[in-house]
């Protein structure tokens, strides 16, 4: 499935891979200031440290375990392994996270969409009917962003069964979700990638760091791909704190869930709004009356939502970020405000 130039590819050897040993060492390899201490070192650039926690928490390998700068990065490895420029397409469930489609336009790789059905949810013969000899990723959210649903994990265990390529489920909210993770699942399939980060759950967006889980081959060629030195020691420090301290995660999951739950209740209620799209995420997708007028009227108010009523079978939608509980009564009392003002108009 390889692009025959990264098949041959010899990776760049930095100094940190001809010798890794920790210890009292006096290191003279790396053309590194003395002065400064410690950041005046390169960082691993196979995180091992890193991976063995990661690999603990999230029950894979740690050489099934690949990191990048935010999975943004994952994505873009994926093309740039797999898709020869001009040649090659991929194929993506419609709609879905817009990255996937910026990274395709940026190797030159032909993106084809399929549409989710009324419910949002994956049909996997439509999906394998867009195919061809040239596919070589297949792209699925789960959940999707921006629908915030879980897909149907029957077909997407049809596709894994069928489909020769690689195929990408993202998994960034499944922290969100009760449906089993699919990174669980590895073993069973060769060419199956899994994408986590730790900007949704870990509440870590400003560190930048993303996973992609598969077997050892796929990792191993991502890792000759990628930058040397993609993760800082600064990330990789504040990402082995938070995993010693997994259970403040745990305690926001919930918390986040429990709100989720009573602000897609109370929306769902106002007479602007038209339906609540069941959630499980930490955001909600809203169909309004009028998108445009109250994401206008909310900016007015101080309050910042996605407005995604142009995207394909959201109109007249919004993607409502849960916050903190005081933010999430902001939101619903300036939308309680205008749902009254407009029903006095009428
Ligand atoms: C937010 C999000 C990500 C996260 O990307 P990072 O680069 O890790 O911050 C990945 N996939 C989806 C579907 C998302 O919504």
């Amino acid at each position: 499935m390889l692009r025959p130039n990264i098949l041959k590819l010899q990776p760049y050897s930095c100094a940190r891979d001809e010798f890794s040993g920790q210890g009292d060492y006096v290191f003279l390899d790396a053309n590194e200031n003395p002065y400064n201490s410690p950041l005046n070192r390169y960082p691993d650039p196979l995180q091992k440290e890193l991976k063995q926690n990661l690999a603990r928490i999230k029950g894979v390998r740690p050489e099934q375990i690949c990191i990048g700068n935010g999975s943004d990065e994952t994505i873009d490895l994926a093309y740039r392994c797999f898709c020869r420029p001009g040649k090659d397409n991929v194929v993506a469930i419609e709609p879905t996270y817009g990255m996937y489609k910026v990274c395709a336009d940026i190797n030159d790789v032909e993106y084809r969409r399929v549409l989710l059905d009324d419910k949002f949810d994956i049909n996997a013969d439509r999906m394998l009917a867009a195919c061809d000899d040239n596919t070589k990723l297949m792209w699925i959210c789960s959940p999707n962003n921006p629908t915030s649903n879980d897909l149907n994990a029957d077909e997407i265990r049809k596709i894994l069964d069928t489909f020769p390529g690689i195929t990408i489920i993202d998994e960034a909210y499944s922290d969100f979700s009760n449906q089993k993770a699919f990174r669980f699942v590895l073993d069973q399939y060769p060419n199956l990638i899994v994408l986590n980060t730790m900007s949704k759950a870990w509440g870590l967006a400003g560190i930048r760091m993303g996973m992609a889980f598969a077997n050892k081959d796929i990792i191993d060629v991502f890792n000759k791909v990628k930058y040397p030195y993609n993760v800082n020691n600064l990330t990789q420090k504040c990402a082995n704190e938070a995993i010693s301290k997994v259970l403040n995660v745990n305690k926001w999951v919930a918390t986040i869930i429990q709100e989720r739950d009573r602000m897609s209740e109370a929306i769902s209620v106002l007479p602007i709004c038209e339906k609540v799209f069941p959630s499980n995420a930490n955001f909600i997708l809203v169909e309004m009356n009028d998108a445009d007028a109250i994401y206008d009227y909310l900016i007015s108010n101080g309050i910042i939502v996605r407005n995604r009523s142009k995207i394909t079978k959201c109109g007249n939608c919004l993607r409502i970020t849960i916050g903190t509980r005081n933010e999430n009564n902001t939101l619903l009392s300036a939308l309680r405000a205008l749902a009254e003002r407009t029903s006095e108009n009428k």
